[in-house]
């Protein structure tokens, strides 16, 4: 068995079936792809628009696509007819974005609002209060084909793993805050997406429902 398929069964052995593992293909190649998904996992995650867009006609159309980079709105239209979930809302002209795109395919899309969470210096994201501002705008109602499934976040790039755990800590408050304030009778609201090859562990501990794992199956790239 190749070590990729090895690193995939590894990873699946040891989390619930219930955590929804999203493999992370950006920099790999189509034949990495396919090794994975023939295999038998059918969900990849990509971050930038020109990678997916290049790889996506030439694999198999029962992928489940999530984007987990930061996304322009002006390329939201090179993704829209086929993206499952976007995890990186970072504002509403985004989401704006997102439904009249959504609409023109005739399609409703995933979206988690991306929450800071680390002190690292990252340009994207929101703080709580602005994902609150966002929900809390009267034209947010009107956007009928996106669907708001939960939030994700990144933990800091340290080796000091309480720091992790509580950053951690911190987005799994803010998914019950927003949860408990404007979607509680919407059983969309569910997901908790956090934990990469370093962290997924800590963060399974901590409630992700999705992580988003790369280097641990495909090794350094
Ligand atoms: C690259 C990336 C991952 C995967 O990171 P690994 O450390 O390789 O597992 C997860 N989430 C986002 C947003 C990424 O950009």
């Amino acid at each position: 068995m190749s070590s990729t398929i090895d690193n995939l069964k590894k990873i699946k052995s040891t989390i619930s079936t219930n955590i929804k593992l999203v493999v992370v293909s950006k920099t790999r190649t189509i034949e990495d792809i396919l090794e994975i998904y023939n295999n038998g996992h059918k969900i990849f995650g990509e971050n930038k628009v020109q990678e997916i867009a290049a790889k996506y006609p030439l694999l198999p159309k029962n992928i489940e696509w999530h984007f987990i980079g930061h996304l322009q709105t002006n390329k939201v239209k090179y993704i829209a007819s086929y993206i499952n979930m976007i995890h990186s809302i970072d504002s509403l002209r985004l989401l704006q974005q997102i439904n009249k795109q959504a609409i023109k395919n005739n399609r409703i899309i995933d979206c988690l609002f991306e929450i800071l969470i680390s002190n690292d210096i990252t340009k994207y994201g929101l703080h709580y209060e602005d994902v609150v501002a966002i929900i809390e705008n009267p034209s947010f109602k009107e956007l009928h084909n996106i669907r708001i499934k939960g939030v994700m976040g990144m933990a800091s790039l340290t080796d000091d793993k309480q720091l992790i755990r509580q950053e951690f800590k911190h987005l799994k408050h803010y998914f019950d805050s927003l949860k408990n304030k404007y979607f509680a009778d919407d059983t969309e609201f569910s997901e908790i997406s956090m934990g990469m090859s370093n962290d997924y562990l800590i963060a399974i501990e901590e409630g992700a429902t999705i992580i988003r794992i790369g280097t641990a199956i495909f090794g350094n790239s």
